[in-house]
C-alpha cells in the first residue's frame, strides 16, 4: 500500500509534524467541527485510524494546551506563534489526533470541507468512542527539551 508523509507545523516551526496516511491530500476527507472554538479557528480536519501521526516539539515550554466543555481534548497550540496544529485526546493511556489541515504544507490543495458537524449532544463516552474509531491511532511524540 502506498503511504504519503504530509508534512505540516506551526508558523515558527517549534511544533512539526508528519501525517502519514494512504492519501494524497487532494482526497483527503475533510471535516468541520461545529463548535465555538473551531468556528473561531475555521479548523478543518483530517484523520485516518490507521495513519500515523510523528510530532517535533523544539521547545516544549512553548507549547500549548486548551481544554474547553468536557475537557476530554487539547487543542495544541504554539504559544510562540499561535497557530493550532492538531487536537490530541488521551484516553486509556494512549493518545489519538486529528489534524488541522490549515497547518499542512500542502493546505491550499487540500478538499472543501463537509458542512459543520455538530456534536453537542453526545457525552464524554461517545465523544472517546469516536475518537478511538475515527481519529489517528498511532501518536508519536518527540521532545527536544
Ligand atoms: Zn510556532
Amino acid at each position: 500500500m502506498t503511504s504519503y508523509a504530509h508534512h505540516g507545523r506551526c508558523h515558527c516551526g517549534n511544533i512539526d509534524y508528519d501525517f502519514v496516511t494512504s492519501k494524497p491530500v487532494t482526497e483527503f476527507a475533510v471535516r468541520q467541527c461545529g463548535c465555538t472554538y473551531c468556528t473561531k479557528q475555521r479548523a478543518r480536519y483530517v484523520a485516518d485510524p490507521s495513519g500515523e501521526l510523528r510530532i517535533t516539539y523544539a521547545d516544549e515550554d512553548q507549547v500549548g494546551r486548551y481544554r474547553f466543555g468536557q475537557k476530554t481534548a487539547d487543542f495544541i497550540f504554539c504559544a510562540r506563534c499561535g497557530v493550532a496544529p492538531f487536537v490530541l485526546c488521551e484516553t486509556e493511556g494512549q493518545f489519538f489526533g486529528i489534524i488541522n489541515t490549515n497547518s499542512l504544507d500542502e493546505a491550499d490543495r487540500v478538499p472543501a470541507p463537509e458542512a459543520p458537524h455538530d456534536f453537542d449532544d453526545e457525552d464524554s463516552g461517545d465523544r472517546l468512542a469516536r475518537r478511538r474509531k475515527n481519529w489517528i491511532g498511532r501518536v508519536i511524540i518527540n521532545s527536544a527539551t
